[in-house]
């Protein structure tokens, strides 16, 4: 006889939703990260210890979460961002689908901490694998600290799916430097634990940033871009022909603030550099891609890196012209060189 079919308990949906939004450790840095941009945080500190398993906490001085809103703000669908379907075509966050944080909270001990500057007093939440355990006033600085400890407590499987803390880390530190480069305007530092991986000064210079993230010295030998053509602006750093490297690694594209990974994007990159660098090899950019929100989806995957475009010809086209053009202007192309 078949089993009978039922609705999962709340509990165990949240714990299976939960590995669609958090599958390792760099996945709850990006969406505590992002959050705190949501939020306005001009000042934003990571800090991690290990592989990032037992202690992630995200400390900004964004706009808080009020006191009453606090228990919600863990519940599944929960969100201040959007209210209907029809808000996404003007979306103006990088969240909206509330999901995030219960789904965090769900394999994790999780504490909010948050304070809006217009409230006295701050207020702590603290839940175990989704279950609140706690929820109390506490004095605290205007903004939101979230910590994340012992990650995947509950889902031993994926726990062990997990690699070294040169993996795990590394994953956070490149996302980190990719979120640092497409907000200029925000200060970021990375702590692990004791030590400063990287400090971004938050002064709206994309330079600057770069410079925190990459060093100076690669930062002073990028050509500076920027170009606005009818509903595009396209705005960012690319490495002379003669700087490559083996991989995309080095290649960060953001389109209105998000990052984004798109084949289209790096294809017009490459076709931008055609025969001017050797197969195979990828120059280092920060491109910032402005164009309407009507324009693109990206309500195309839960961790919202991939996107669709209106009109891919076209803008493949302007990107790849841009970047040829810029190349072209800015010195004699020198002998090829392989560094990195
Ligand atoms: P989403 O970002 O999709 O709205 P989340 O689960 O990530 O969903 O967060 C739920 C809600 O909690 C957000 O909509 C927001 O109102 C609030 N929130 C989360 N993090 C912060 C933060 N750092 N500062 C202020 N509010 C926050
Ligand atoms: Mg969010």
């Amino acid at each position: 006889m078949n089993p009978r079919i039922q609705v999962l308990d709340p509990h165990s949906a949240d714990q299976i939703a939960a590995g669609e939004v958090v599958e390792r450790p760099v996945s709850v840095v990006k969406e505590l990260v992002e959050n705190s941009l949501d939020a306005g945080a001009k000042q934003i500190e990571i800090t991690i210890e290990g592989n990032g398993v037992s202690l992630i906490r995200v400390h900004d001085d964004g706009s808080g979460i009020s006191p009453e809103d606090l228990p919600q703000a863990v519940l599944r669908h929960a969100t201040s961002k959007i209210r209907k379907i029809e808000d996404l075509d003007e979306l103006q966050t990088l969240g909206f689908r509330g999901e995030a944080l219960p789904s965090i909270a769900s394999v994790s001990h999780l504490e909010i901490v948050s304070r809006p500057a217009e409230s006295l007093i701050g207020m702590s939440l603290k839940l175990t694998g989704g279950k609140q355990d706690d929820l109390q006033e506490i004095g605290c600085p205007p903004g939101t600290t979230i910590t994340v400890k012992d990650l995947f407590f509950n889902t031993p499987a994926r726990r062990k799916f997990l690699k070294s803390i040169n993996t795990e880390f590394g994953l956070i530190s490149d996302m980190l430097g990719r979120i640092a480069m497409a907000r200029p305007d925000v200060s970021f530092s990375l702590k692990h634990p004791k030590q400063i991986v990287f400090q971004t000064p938050g002064r709206g210079k994309l330079l600057e940033s770069i410079s925190s993230i990459y060093g100076q010295k690669l930062a002073r030998q990028l050509i500076p871009l920027t170009i606005s053509l009818d509903q595009y602006h396209l705005e960012g750093f690319i490495s002379p022909p003669d700087l490559v490297r083996s991989t995309r690694q080095e290649e960060t594209t953001i389109v209105n603030g998000r990052i984004i990974h798109s084949k289209l994007l790096s294809r017009a990159i490459s076709d931008g550099y055609h025969t001017l660098i050797p197969n195979r090899l990828y120059p280092i950019i920060v491109l910032h891609l402005t164009l309407p929100p009507r324009e693109y989806d990206v309500n195309v995957h839960p961790t919202k890196m991939e996107i669709r475009f209106q009109d891919e010809k076209i803008l493949s086209q302007f990107i790849t012209e841009q970047i040829r053009k810029t190349l072209l202007a800015s010195r004699p192309i020198p002998s090829f060189e392989r560094s990195s």
